[in-house]
């Protein structure tokens, strides 16, 4: 029996791999787009291990910024029913043009992906489009106790607002789910669109070859640079401190508007925890004995001491009610399970 076909652009990513994960678990046909034949290979041969007879092809999209990136696939692919659009840059503080770097990429690829299932994709009833979180936390109302984070909270950032490379991210994530909420607004497309504003990911890679660098993905290296950090330090890490889901909730959160019409049109906000660095030092430390003497202490009982003026303060019980989700991964396994696997890779390798 024919699947559902699925196009996951950014298909080589951190979050989408563990998505590709849960839609071939899913039996659905999945298209994804990467930026070489090589990722496309590799990721074939990885899946191919635990799903032999996975429906699973890959297109080459070199760059999502570029005129019509995405029309080829739309036209080779009338068949396509869900679009799962992930691809981003994310990386902080790149020494690059900050416009280039981020914007481009994150607005025009958002906008290749809806102009050209607008104009091909025929067949395509739901569009996942990956925000963040960070479109919907008002910097001005950090640390602001009677400000509550919704689905209903947008960031007010604008592209003159930006100096630096996060700001510069943020900016761009919160202006590429503007333009595709518009996009849909204003064309009153056959699709729904649901977008996906996840925190700080964090949690194992889905393959191996993700660990090969010494320095994994931007999100999954916030826990393996406490791996790296000095035994003799006792300072209190406050820094960094952000909101959590695992990765494996976040992809699932991403298939979902695929079967749940509830879903079309939300923004949804999977929030499980808050962590700082001493936290997450604490359940290292407790979790891998082995590493006593390796990796910083820091100052463990201050773990749950979050400064107020950097809290941000937030309500996600709709989510949870639209995706009918009861728990999330917390983060205590989230981290024992990424260190597991950083530790694992490092002793074969
Ligand atoms: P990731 O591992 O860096 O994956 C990003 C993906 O986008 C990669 O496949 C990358 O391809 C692709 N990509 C980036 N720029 C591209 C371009 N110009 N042309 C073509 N492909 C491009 O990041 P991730 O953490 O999984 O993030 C995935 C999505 O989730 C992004 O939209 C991100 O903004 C969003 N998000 C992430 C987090 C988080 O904490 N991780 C939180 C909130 C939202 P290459 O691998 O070839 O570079």
């Amino acid at each position: 029996m024919a699947t559902k076909t699925v196009l996951l652009t950014g298909a080589s990513g951190f979050i989408a791999l563990h998505t590709l994960d849960q839609l071939l678990k899913r039996n659905y046909t999945v298209i994804g787009t990467v930026r070489s034949q090589d990722k496309a290979d590799n990721i074939t041969t990885q899946f191919k291990k635990d799903y032999p007879n996975a429906q699973l092809t890959f297109a080459i999209v070199e760059d999502i910024g570029a005129p019509g990136a995405f029309n080829k696939v739309f036209q080779d692919h009338p068949e396509i029913e869900g679009v799962l659009h992930t691809a981003s840059p994310v990386s902080f503080g790149l020494n690059e043009d900050l416009k280039d770097t981020y914007f481009t990429p994150a607005t025009e690829g958002t906008r290749n992906v809806l102009e050209a299932i607008q104009t091909y994709g025929k067949s395509v009833k739901n569009v996942v489009v990956t925000s963040s979180l960070a479109a919907v936390i008002n910097g001005n109302k950090i640390g602001d106790k009677t400000f509550i984070h919704t689905e209903e909270t947008w960031n007010p950032i604008t592209w003159e607002d930006v100096n630096t490379g996060l700001e510069a991210y943020v900016a761009s994530k919160t202006l590429a789910e503007k333009l595709a909420r518009k996009f849909a607004d204003e064309k009153k497309p056959s699709w729904t669109l649901t977008t996906i504003n996840p925190p700080f990911v964090l949690g194992p890679q889905k393959l191996e070859f993700s660990l090969t660098n010494k320095t994994l993905n931007t999100s999954a290296e916030i826990v393996n640079e406490l791996l790296y950090s000095d035994p003799n330090d006792t300072h209190f890490f406050d820094a960094p401190l952000g909101t959590f889901i695992d990765v494996r909730d976040a992809a699932l959160v991403h298939v979902l508007p695929l079967e749940n019409e509830n879903l079309s049109g939300k923004r949804l906000i999977p929030i499980q925890d808050v962590y700082n660095g001493q936290k997450l030092l604490n359940i290292i430390n407790k979790t891998f004995p082995e590493l006593e003497g390796k990796i910083a202490k820091g100052s463990p009982e201050n773990a749950d001491r979050h400064a107020e003026e950097s809290n941000i303060y937030y309500d996600t019980s709709k989510t949870l009610e639209w995706t009918g989700i009861k728990s999330w991964i917390t983060l205590e396994e989230s981290v024992k399970d990424s260190v597991r696997q950083i530790l694992d890779y490092r002793s074969k390798h």
